[in-house]
Protein backbone atom coordinates (compact mmCIF):
# COMPACT_ATOMS: atom_id res chain seq x y z
CA UNK A 1 0.00 0.00 0.00
CA UNK A 2 1.18 3.28 -0.92
CA UNK A 3 0.37 5.30 2.64
CA UNK A 4 0.95 9.00 3.54
CA UNK A 5 1.46 10.28 7.12
CA UNK A 6 0.40 13.95 7.85
CA UNK A 7 2.40 15.79 10.52
CA UNK A 8 6.06 16.17 10.69
CA UNK A 9 6.88 15.72 14.38
CA UNK A 10 8.45 13.40 16.74
CA UNK A 11 5.22 11.73 17.34
CA UNK A 12 5.15 11.06 13.30
CA UNK A 13 8.53 10.03 13.13
CA UNK A 14 7.70 7.45 15.53
CA UNK A 15 4.34 6.48 13.83
CA UNK A 16 6.23 5.68 10.56
CA UNK A 17 9.37 4.14 11.99
CA UNK A 18 6.48 1.37 13.50
CA UNK A 19 4.33 1.34 9.77
CA UNK A 20 7.70 0.67 8.39
CA UNK A 21 7.48 -2.43 9.99
CA UNK A 22 4.04 -3.41 8.79
CA UNK A 23 3.65 -6.44 6.45
CA UNK A 24 1.10 -4.16 4.04
CA UNK A 25 3.54 -1.09 3.68
CA UNK A 26 5.15 -0.55 0.23
CA UNK A 27 5.75 3.33 0.18
CA UNK A 28 5.51 6.04 2.82
CA UNK A 29 4.98 9.91 2.19
CA UNK A 30 5.56 12.41 5.25
CA UNK A 31 3.55 15.71 4.71
CA UNK A 32 5.54 17.63 5.55
CA UNK A 33 7.68 15.37 7.42
CA UNK A 34 11.31 16.98 8.95
CA UNK A 35 14.71 15.89 8.32
CA UNK A 36 15.20 12.74 10.35
CA UNK A 37 11.62 11.64 9.19
CA UNK A 38 13.73 11.58 5.67
CA UNK A 39 15.76 8.78 6.33
CA UNK A 40 12.45 6.76 6.74
CA UNK A 41 9.73 8.23 4.36
CA UNK A 42 9.59 10.82 1.05
CA UNK A 43 9.32 14.11 2.87
CA UNK A 44 7.01 16.29 0.47
CA UNK A 45 6.84 20.22 1.57
CA UNK A 46 3.24 20.54 2.30
CA UNK A 47 2.04 21.59 5.36
CA UNK A 48 -0.24 19.74 7.85
CA UNK A 49 -3.05 22.50 7.53
CA UNK A 50 -2.64 22.87 4.16
CA UNK A 51 -5.62 21.05 3.34
CA UNK A 52 -6.57 21.50 -0.57
CA UNK A 53 -3.20 20.52 -1.04
CA UNK A 54 -2.84 17.29 0.75
CA UNK A 55 -6.29 15.93 -0.69
CA UNK A 56 -4.85 16.94 -4.59
CA UNK A 57 -1.52 15.40 -3.40
CA UNK A 58 -3.43 12.14 -2.12
CA UNK A 59 -5.80 11.76 -5.37
CA UNK A 60 -2.62 12.66 -7.72
CA UNK A 61 -0.78 9.42 -5.81
CA UNK A 62 -3.44 7.28 -5.52
CA UNK A 63 -2.71 6.73 -2.20
CA UNK A 64 -4.41 3.76 -0.22
CA UNK A 65 -4.45 5.19 3.25
CA UNK A 66 -3.72 8.16 5.33
CA UNK A 67 -3.34 8.29 8.50
CA UNK A 68 -3.39 12.17 9.93
CA UNK A 69 -1.46 12.78 13.38
CA UNK A 70 -2.44 15.83 14.17
CA UNK A 71 -5.40 17.79 15.91
CA UNK A 72 -5.80 21.10 13.37
CA UNK A 73 -5.94 18.76 10.16
CA UNK A 74 -8.12 16.73 11.73
CA UNK A 75 -10.41 19.43 13.98
CA UNK A 76 -10.96 21.32 10.13
CA UNK A 77 -12.04 18.05 8.73
CA UNK A 78 -9.29 16.30 6.27
CA UNK A 79 -10.66 12.74 6.92
CA UNK A 80 -14.15 13.72 5.52
CA UNK A 81 -12.22 15.78 2.56
CA UNK A 82 -10.18 12.44 1.83
CA UNK A 83 -13.29 10.46 2.07
CA UNK A 84 -15.45 11.88 -0.20
CA UNK A 85 -12.47 11.47 -2.30
CA UNK A 86 -12.92 7.65 -1.70
CA UNK A 87 -9.40 7.65 0.47
CA UNK A 88 -9.41 6.02 3.42
CA UNK A 89 -8.20 7.93 6.74
CA UNK A 90 -6.60 7.07 10.21
CA UNK A 91 -8.50 9.68 12.60
CA UNK A 92 -11.75 10.65 13.28
CA UNK A 93 -14.49 12.99 10.84
CA UNK A 94 -14.44 16.77 11.96
CA UNK A 95 -17.79 15.93 13.62
CA UNK A 96 -16.16 13.62 16.56
CA UNK A 97 -12.67 15.68 16.38
CA UNK A 98 -14.53 18.61 17.89
CA UNK A 99 -14.07 16.32 21.54
CA UNK A 100 -10.71 17.84 21.42
CA UNK A 101 -11.61 21.09 19.22
CA UNK A 102 -13.61 22.16 21.82
CA UNK A 103 -13.32 21.81 25.75
CA UNK A 104 -17.01 23.43 26.00
CA UNK A 105 -18.49 20.38 23.73
CA UNK A 106 -16.11 18.12 26.05
CA UNK A 107 -17.90 18.96 29.19
CA UNK A 108 -21.03 19.05 27.73
CA UNK A 109 -20.63 15.73 26.53
CA UNK A 110 -19.18 14.48 30.15
CA UNK A 111 -22.15 15.67 31.86
CA UNK A 112 -24.56 14.73 29.94
CA UNK A 113 -23.08 10.63 30.27
CA UNK A 114 -22.10 10.90 33.57
CA UNK A 115 -18.37 10.77 32.91
CA UNK A 116 -16.25 11.49 35.46
CA UNK A 117 -14.65 15.26 35.44
CA UNK A 118 -14.23 18.26 36.89
CA UNK A 119 -17.16 20.61 37.78
CA UNK A 120 -17.59 23.29 35.97
CA UNK A 121 -19.23 26.97 34.15
CA UNK A 122 -18.82 27.60 30.37
CA UNK A 123 -18.70 31.58 29.52
CA UNK A 124 -18.54 33.34 26.03
CA UNK A 125 -19.22 36.73 27.95
CA UNK A 126 -16.11 38.14 29.69
CA UNK A 127 -18.43 40.30 32.17
CA UNK A 128 -20.08 36.94 33.56
CA UNK A 129 -17.21 35.32 33.77
CA UNK A 130 -15.15 37.85 35.96
CA UNK A 131 -18.45 37.91 38.07
CA UNK A 132 -18.03 33.97 38.41
CA UNK A 133 -14.32 34.26 39.25
CA UNK A 134 -15.21 36.90 42.19
CA UNK A 135 -16.62 33.83 43.59
CA UNK A 136 -15.90 30.30 42.53
CA UNK A 137 -13.09 28.04 44.80
CA UNK A 138 -9.90 28.99 44.31
CA UNK A 139 -7.23 27.55 42.75
CA UNK A 140 -9.45 27.42 39.51
CA UNK A 141 -8.38 26.43 35.93
CA UNK A 142 -9.52 28.65 32.68
CA UNK A 143 -9.32 26.55 29.85
CA UNK A 144 -9.45 28.67 26.44
CA UNK A 145 -12.17 26.68 24.51
CA UNK A 146 -10.58 25.77 21.20
CA UNK A 147 -7.10 24.27 20.06
CA UNK A 148 -4.09 26.53 21.79
CA UNK A 149 -1.19 24.16 20.88
CA UNK A 150 -1.70 22.38 24.63
CA UNK A 151 -1.30 25.92 26.17
CA UNK A 152 -4.75 26.83 26.20
CA UNK A 153 -4.58 26.33 30.25
CA UNK A 154 -4.27 28.97 33.05
CA UNK A 155 -3.86 27.64 36.88
CA UNK A 156 -4.82 30.28 38.86
CA UNK A 157 -3.90 30.47 42.55
CA UNK A 158 -5.55 33.42 43.37
CA UNK A 159 -8.34 35.36 42.10
CA UNK A 160 -5.95 38.33 41.01
CA UNK A 161 -4.43 35.57 38.47
CA UNK A 162 -8.06 34.26 37.64
CA UNK A 163 -8.83 37.58 36.60
CA UNK A 164 -5.23 37.94 34.20
CA UNK A 165 -5.83 34.95 33.15
CA UNK A 166 -9.37 35.57 31.80
CA UNK A 167 -8.17 38.93 30.43
CA UNK A 168 -5.27 37.43 28.75
CA UNK A 169 -7.70 34.74 26.77
CA UNK A 170 -10.73 36.53 26.43
CA UNK A 171 -9.94 40.15 25.75
CA UNK A 172 -6.08 40.31 24.54
CA UNK A 173 -7.07 36.84 22.52
CA UNK A 174 -4.16 35.41 22.91
CA UNK A 175 -5.11 32.16 21.31
CA UNK A 176 -7.10 33.59 18.69
CA UNK A 177 -10.70 32.92 18.70
CA UNK A 178 -10.09 29.93 20.91
CA UNK A 179 -10.27 31.95 23.55
CA UNK A 180 -13.85 33.37 22.82
CA UNK A 181 -15.14 30.97 24.85
CA UNK A 182 -13.94 29.58 28.32
CA UNK A 183 -14.32 26.56 30.32
CA UNK A 184 -13.67 27.84 34.11
CA UNK A 185 -13.51 24.36 36.21
CA UNK A 186 -12.58 22.84 39.11
CA UNK A 187 -8.83 22.51 40.86
CA UNK A 188 -8.51 18.98 40.50
CA UNK A 189 -5.38 17.64 42.61
CA UNK A 190 -3.98 13.72 42.33
CA UNK A 191 -1.23 11.87 39.74
CA UNK A 192 -1.75 12.79 35.97
CA UNK A 193 -1.87 9.38 33.50
CA UNK A 194 -2.21 9.36 29.95
CA UNK A 195 -4.19 6.68 27.70
CA UNK A 196 -4.28 6.60 24.05
CA UNK A 197 -6.85 4.08 22.83
CA UNK A 198 -7.65 2.66 19.26
CA UNK A 199 -11.24 2.46 18.62
CA UNK A 200 -13.19 2.07 15.36
CA UNK A 201 -16.42 3.99 16.74
CA UNK A 202 -17.64 1.01 18.74
CA UNK A 203 -14.94 -0.95 20.60
CA UNK A 204 -12.55 0.48 22.83
CA UNK A 205 -8.66 -0.67 22.91
CA UNK A 206 -6.39 1.14 25.41
CA UNK A 207 -2.67 0.75 24.91
CA UNK A 208 -0.34 1.18 27.80
CA UNK A 209 -0.28 3.50 29.92
CA UNK A 210 2.13 6.65 30.17
CA UNK A 211 3.29 9.85 32.01
CA UNK A 212 4.41 12.98 30.73
CA UNK A 213 7.26 15.54 31.80
CA UNK A 214 5.09 18.90 30.90
CA UNK A 215 7.71 21.57 32.75
CA UNK A 216 10.46 22.75 31.32
CA UNK A 217 13.21 21.76 34.19
CA UNK A 218 13.80 19.42 36.90
CA UNK A 219 11.57 18.47 39.90
CA UNK A 220 8.23 19.85 37.47
CA UNK A 221 9.46 24.03 37.83
CA UNK A 222 9.59 26.27 34.97
CA UNK A 223 6.83 26.68 32.02
CA UNK A 224 4.53 24.38 30.43
CA UNK A 225 6.20 22.69 27.42
CA UNK A 226 4.77 20.39 24.52
CA UNK A 227 6.80 17.67 26.81
CA UNK A 228 10.03 17.20 28.20
CA UNK A 229 9.80 13.12 28.29
CA UNK A 230 7.12 10.01 29.17
CA UNK A 231 7.39 7.10 30.99
CA UNK A 232 5.52 3.67 30.06
CA UNK A 233 3.64 2.06 31.80
CA UNK A 234 2.58 4.75 34.55
CA UNK A 235 2.86 3.23 37.70
CA UNK A 236 -0.23 4.81 39.26
CA UNK A 237 -2.16 2.81 36.79
CA UNK A 238 -3.12 -0.14 38.85
CA UNK A 239 -5.15 -2.94 37.34
CA UNK A 240 -7.95 -1.77 39.74
CA UNK A 241 -7.76 2.04 38.11
CA UNK A 242 -7.94 0.37 34.45
CA UNK A 243 -11.14 -1.89 34.75
CA UNK A 244 -12.36 1.55 36.67
CA UNK A 245 -11.83 3.99 33.67
CA UNK A 246 -12.81 1.22 31.23
CA UNK A 247 -16.20 0.91 32.52
CA UNK A 248 -16.34 4.61 34.03
CA UNK A 249 -14.76 6.88 31.43
CA UNK A 250 -13.29 4.86 28.36
CA UNK A 251 -16.52 2.89 26.94
CA UNK A 252 -19.11 5.24 28.30
CA UNK A 253 -17.21 8.29 25.95
CA UNK A 254 -16.87 6.00 23.00
CA UNK A 255 -20.59 5.47 23.25
CA UNK A 256 -21.73 8.63 24.11
CA UNK A 257 -20.03 10.11 21.23
CA UNK A 258 -22.03 7.01 19.08
CA UNK A 259 -25.42 8.30 20.45
CA UNK A 260 -24.59 11.98 19.22
CA UNK A 261 -24.19 10.83 15.85
CA UNK A 262 -20.15 11.87 16.35
CA UNK A 263 -18.69 8.32 16.41
CA UNK A 264 -15.26 8.39 17.20
CA UNK A 265 -12.59 6.27 14.78
CA UNK A 266 -8.85 6.65 15.32
CA UNK A 267 -6.61 7.27 18.47
CA UNK A 268 -8.57 8.76 21.30
CA UNK A 269 -6.30 10.01 24.20
CA UNK A 270 -7.55 10.04 27.55
CA UNK A 271 -5.76 12.71 29.74
CA UNK A 272 -6.76 11.44 33.66
CA UNK A 273 -6.11 12.82 36.94
CA UNK A 274 -6.65 10.08 39.78
CA UNK A 275 -8.16 11.96 42.36
CA UNK A 276 -9.28 10.99 45.79
CA UNK A 277 -12.77 10.60 44.76
CA UNK A 278 -11.33 8.37 41.94
CA UNK A 279 -10.44 8.61 38.53
CA UNK A 280 -11.60 11.78 36.28
CA UNK A 281 -11.31 13.42 33.06
CA UNK A 282 -8.79 16.40 32.09
CA UNK A 283 -9.07 16.45 28.63
CA UNK A 284 -9.86 14.45 25.45
CA UNK A 285 -7.32 14.48 22.46
CA UNK A 286 -8.51 13.30 19.56
CA UNK A 287 -5.16 11.89 18.24
CA UNK A 288 -1.96 10.66 19.76
CA UNK A 289 -0.06 12.50 21.88
CA UNK A 290 3.32 13.76 21.40
CA UNK A 291 5.70 12.40 23.56
CA UNK A 292 3.45 9.61 24.63
CA UNK A 293 3.48 7.58 20.90
CA UNK A 294 6.54 7.73 21.08
CA UNK A 295 6.53 5.38 24.03
CA UNK A 296 3.93 3.54 23.56
CA UNK A 297 4.72 2.50 19.91
CA UNK A 298 7.98 0.57 20.89
CA UNK A 299 6.30 -1.49 22.82
CA UNK A 300 3.20 -2.25 20.63
CA UNK A 301 3.37 -6.24 19.53
CA UNK A 302 1.03 -6.25 16.43
CA UNK A 303 0.91 -4.64 13.20
CA UNK A 304 0.16 -0.98 13.06
CA UNK A 305 -1.48 -0.52 9.80
CA UNK A 306 -3.49 -3.89 10.24
CA UNK A 307 -4.57 -2.18 13.73
CA UNK A 308 -5.63 1.24 11.66
CA UNK A 309 -7.48 -0.63 8.90
CA UNK A 310 -9.38 -1.91 11.47
CA UNK A 311 -10.60 1.68 13.52
CA UNK A 312 -11.58 3.00 9.95
CA UNK A 313 -13.13 -0.36 9.02
CA UNK A 314 -15.19 -0.80 12.33
CA UNK A 315 -13.18 -4.24 12.80
CA UNK A 316 -11.29 -3.68 15.38
CA UNK A 317 -12.79 -6.22 17.72
CA UNK A 318 -10.90 -8.89 15.53
CA UNK A 319 -7.89 -7.65 15.66
CA UNK A 320 -4.63 -9.79 17.56
CA UNK A 321 -2.07 -7.04 19.60
CA UNK A 322 -0.89 -6.40 22.78
CA UNK A 323 1.42 -4.32 24.67
CA UNK A 324 4.99 -6.24 25.89
CA UNK A 325 5.07 -6.35 30.01
CA UNK A 326 8.28 -4.30 29.42
CA UNK A 327 8.66 -0.21 30.05
CA UNK A 328 9.68 2.63 28.06
CA UNK A 329 11.46 5.78 28.72
CA UNK A 330 11.99 8.76 26.30
CA UNK A 331 14.01 11.78 27.20
CA UNK A 332 13.49 15.32 24.78
CA UNK A 333 16.62 16.70 23.80
CA UNK A 334 15.33 20.50 23.47
CA UNK A 335 16.90 23.68 22.07
CA UNK A 336 18.60 25.73 25.21
CA UNK A 337 15.96 28.23 26.47
CA UNK A 338 12.56 26.47 24.88
CA UNK A 339 9.61 26.83 25.31
CA UNK A 340 10.32 30.88 25.16
CA UNK A 341 13.15 32.30 22.78
CA UNK A 342 16.21 29.78 20.96
CA UNK A 343 18.70 29.48 18.55
CA UNK A 344 18.52 27.00 15.70
CA UNK A 345 20.08 25.76 12.83
CA UNK A 346 23.02 23.73 14.65
CA UNK A 347 23.94 20.46 13.34
CA UNK A 348 22.75 17.18 14.93
CA UNK A 349 25.13 14.36 15.34
CA UNK A 350 23.60 11.29 16.01
CA UNK A 351 25.08 7.51 17.04
CA UNK A 352 25.39 5.15 14.38
CA UNK A 353 22.25 2.91 15.35
CA UNK A 354 19.31 5.27 15.91
CA UNK A 355 16.35 3.50 15.70
CA UNK A 356 15.08 5.16 18.43
CA UNK A 357 15.80 8.13 18.23
CA UNK A 358 12.79 10.23 17.10
CA UNK A 359 13.32 13.06 15.47
CA UNK A 360 10.75 16.49 16.09
CA UNK A 361 12.53 19.68 14.94
CA UNK A 362 15.24 19.25 12.20
CA UNK A 363 15.48 20.23 8.94
CA UNK A 364 17.91 18.89 6.13
CA UNK A 365 21.09 21.83 4.72
CA UNK A 366 23.60 20.77 2.50
CA UNK A 367 22.93 17.06 3.03
CA UNK A 368 23.02 17.85 7.11
CA UNK A 369 20.59 17.77 9.62
CA UNK A 370 20.27 20.54 11.59
CA UNK A 371 18.04 22.27 14.57
CA UNK A 372 14.93 23.94 13.25
CA UNK A 373 12.61 23.56 16.64
CA UNK A 374 12.35 24.16 20.22
CA UNK A 375 11.61 20.41 20.41
CA UNK A 376 14.51 18.75 18.67
CA UNK A 377 14.52 14.88 19.24
CA UNK A 378 13.48 12.39 22.04
CA UNK A 379 15.57 9.18 22.25
CA UNK A 380 13.90 6.44 23.69
CA UNK A 381 14.58 3.05 25.31
CA UNK A 382 13.13 0.04 26.28
CA UNK A 383 13.48 -2.64 28.74
CA UNK A 384 12.54 -5.25 31.28
CA UNK A 385 12.41 -2.47 33.92
CA UNK A 386 12.47 1.22 34.25
CA UNK A 387 15.15 1.49 35.59
CA UNK A 388 16.98 0.25 33.15
CA UNK A 389 14.91 1.97 30.30
CA UNK A 390 15.96 5.37 32.08
CA UNK A 391 19.67 4.45 32.47
CA UNK A 392 19.63 3.43 28.69
CA UNK A 393 17.71 6.18 27.16
CA UNK A 394 20.41 9.16 29.54
CA UNK A 395 23.19 6.56 28.04
CA UNK A 396 22.41 6.74 24.59
CA UNK A 397 21.57 10.47 24.94
CA UNK A 398 24.86 10.69 25.52
CA UNK A 399 25.86 9.95 22.29
CA UNK A 400 23.68 12.71 20.65
CA UNK A 401 25.07 15.75 20.14
CA UNK A 402 24.06 19.73 18.49
CA UNK A 403 25.01 22.91 20.34
CA UNK A 404 23.01 24.68 23.30
CA UNK A 405 21.42 20.84 23.81
CA UNK A 406 18.84 20.81 26.86
CA UNK A 407 17.14 18.33 28.69
CA UNK A 408 16.01 17.53 31.66
CA UNK A 409 17.75 14.99 34.55
CA UNK A 410 14.96 13.53 36.18
CA UNK A 411 12.65 11.54 32.95
CA UNK A 412 11.21 8.61 34.87
CA UNK A 413 12.57 9.76 38.73
CA UNK A 414 8.88 10.21 39.87
CA UNK A 415 7.55 6.98 38.14
CA UNK A 416 10.46 5.21 40.38
CA UNK A 417 9.78 6.96 43.44
CA UNK A 418 6.24 6.31 43.37
CA UNK A 419 6.80 2.38 42.35
CA UNK A 420 9.32 2.00 45.65
P1 LIG B 1 -4.93 20.20 29.38
O1 LIG B 1 -4.35 20.91 28.20
O2 LIG B 1 -6.40 20.35 29.54
O3 LIG B 1 -4.42 18.78 29.52
O4 LIG B 1 -4.25 20.90 30.66
C1 LIG B 1 -2.86 21.02 30.76
C2 LIG B 1 -2.44 20.66 32.16
O5 LIG B 1 -3.10 21.50 33.10
C3 LIG B 1 -2.83 19.25 32.57
O6 LIG B 1 -1.90 18.30 32.15
C4 LIG B 1 -2.92 19.37 34.08
O7 LIG B 1 -1.63 19.27 34.65
C5 LIG B 1 -3.41 20.79 34.27
N1 LIG B 1 -4.86 20.79 34.48
C6 LIG B 1 -5.83 20.83 33.54
N2 LIG B 1 -7.06 20.80 34.10
C7 LIG B 1 -6.87 20.75 35.44
C8 LIG B 1 -7.74 20.70 36.56
N3 LIG B 1 -9.06 20.74 36.43
N4 LIG B 1 -7.18 20.64 37.79
C9 LIG B 1 -5.85 20.64 37.96
N5 LIG B 1 -4.97 20.68 36.94
C10 LIG B 1 -5.47 20.74 35.68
Amino acid sequence: MNIAVIGGGGREHAIIRSLKRSNDVSHIYALPGNGGIAEDAECVAIGAKDLDAIVDFAVEKKLDYVVVAPDDPLVLGLVDMLEEKGIPCFGPNKAAAIIEGSKAFSKKLMKKYEIPTAEYEIFSDMKAALEYIETCPIPTVIKADGLALGKGVIIAETREEARDGLRTIMEDHKFGASGDTVVIEEFLEGPEVSVLSFTDGKVVRPMVSSMDHKRALDGDKGLNTGGMGTVAPNPYYTEEISEQCMEQIFRPTIEAMAAEGRAFKGCLYFGLMLTKDGPKVIEYNSRFGDPETQVVLPLLEGDLLEIMRATTDGTLADVKFSFRDEAACCVVAASDGYPASYEKGFEIKLPEEHEHIYIAGSKLKDGKQVTSGGRVLGVVETAPTLDEAVDKAYAKLGEVHFDNMYFRRDIGAKALAARR
